[in-house]
């Protein structure tokens, strides 16, 4: 059979996952000269680090006594990006198409393309994160116009009036980011406290930001791709609020889960991916690290998955020629 060797982008490793773990592959794959490419479902590369703890004080990283979440992550983007591996950030992988007789690469499907490479490291930990969404009906059209899950470009929201739901470190960075910027912003959280770092709420309450605790969003009016206005009850009352607004952020943190990569052939253990001391999982080219995967005496750390990864591309370099050198690299060469 000829095999189908036309596909010009080929890549030595993809990573799939851009958490601490992922980023630190990425960063060892390039020292040992792999093609590396790393694919990222949400926007921003960081991963539970980033997204579910940013303010937290992490004190278990090597030679590190304490660093924030934001701080470590920023660290890791920065020392990932030293070979300049490819990044496809918001791009969820839905499929792994294993190499055959036929197409000599593997295949990894989303919605946005196919990628082709010799090896995969699934860095997934928990499973592609996905912002929640509001929790009710509204029209699609407005997403991404004047709806918001994400948002980097904050020119759009100067002077205008912007509403914010949340009440974690993600909805008050954005109503402390925006309250200089925006004619106006509000910020509505179900409860009466807000969860954020308490020197945030300090600085939201010397803020020009409406707060509207406990209240939830409960419907949003449009025309077209622009909200009109936004209504909020507030809690096991009858009472409603129709807030007149430009643009909505919802900032309700995010869901992940692991059972879409059930689909792809692998073998799992304890709901993990089971993986070989060298990191491979059952199927050919494909290896794993960090908080996806199981093998006895595995613990859920990011130092652990630090040490994983360079074990992890190793295997895959040896995987793609035989004869590769399996001495450590140390990082001075
Ligand atoms: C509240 C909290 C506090 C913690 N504190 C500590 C601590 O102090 N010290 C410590 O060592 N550990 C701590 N942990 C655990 C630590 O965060 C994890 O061990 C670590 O994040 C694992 O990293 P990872 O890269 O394997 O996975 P993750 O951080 O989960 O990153 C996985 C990434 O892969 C992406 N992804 C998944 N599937 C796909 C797909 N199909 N396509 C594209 N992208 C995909 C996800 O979107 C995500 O960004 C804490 C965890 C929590 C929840």
């Amino acid at each position: 059979m000829q095999k189908d060797t036309s596909i010009k982008d080929i890549y030595d490793i993809t990573i799939i996952g851009g958490g601490p773990v992922g980023l630190f592959t990425a960063y060892y794959a390039g020292l040992r000269g792999a093609k590396t490419k790393l694919i990222e479902s949400l926007e921003e590369l960081g991963g539970q680090t980033l997204h579910l703890y940013s303010s937290k004080q992490i004190k278990d990283i090597p030679a590190i006594p304490v660093i924030s979440g934001t701080h470590l992550s920023q660290q890791l983007i920065q020392q990932a990006m030293t070979y300049q591996p490819t990044i496809c950030c918001h791009e969820t992988i839905e499929l792994l198409i294993e190499a055959n007789e036929e197409h000599p690469y593997i295949q990894l499907v989303s919605q946005k393309q196919a990628h082709y490479t010799k090896t995969v490291i699934l860095a997934t930990g928990n499973g592609a994160f996905n912002p929640r969404p509001l929790p009710f009906d509204y029209d699609q059209g407005i997403e991404g116009q004047s709806l918001h899950y994400f948002a980097d470009d904050l020119a759009i929201f100067k002077d205008k009036r912007v509403a914010i739901t949340g009440g974690g470190d993600s909805a008050l960075d954005w109503a402390l980011t925006l309250e200089p910027i925006a004619e106006e912003v509000n910020l509505i959280h179900r409860r009466k406290r807000f969860r954020g770092h308490e020197a945030s709420v300090e600085a939201l309450n010397k803020s020009n930001v409406h707060q509207f605790t406990p209240y939830i969003p409960v419907e949003i009016k449009n025309q077209g791709s622009q909200i009109k206005e936004l209504v909020i009850n507030e809690g096991r009352t009858d009472n409603y609020i129709h807030l007149a607004i430009d643009h909505l952020i919802v900032a309700f943190g995010f869901t992940s889960s692991i059972e879409a990569l059930k689909a792809w052939g692998l073998d799992f253990e304890r709901n993990a991916i089971a993986v070989s001391y060298r990191m491979e999982t059952s199927l050919a080219g494909v290896f794993a690290v960090g908080d996806c995967v199981y093998y006895p005496g595995k613990t859920k750390l990011i130092a652990t998955g630090f040490g994983e990864a360079p074990m992890a591309v190793n295997s895959a370099l040896i995987y793609i020629d035989p004869e590769a050198n399996t001495a450590p690299l140390h990082s001075n060469h």
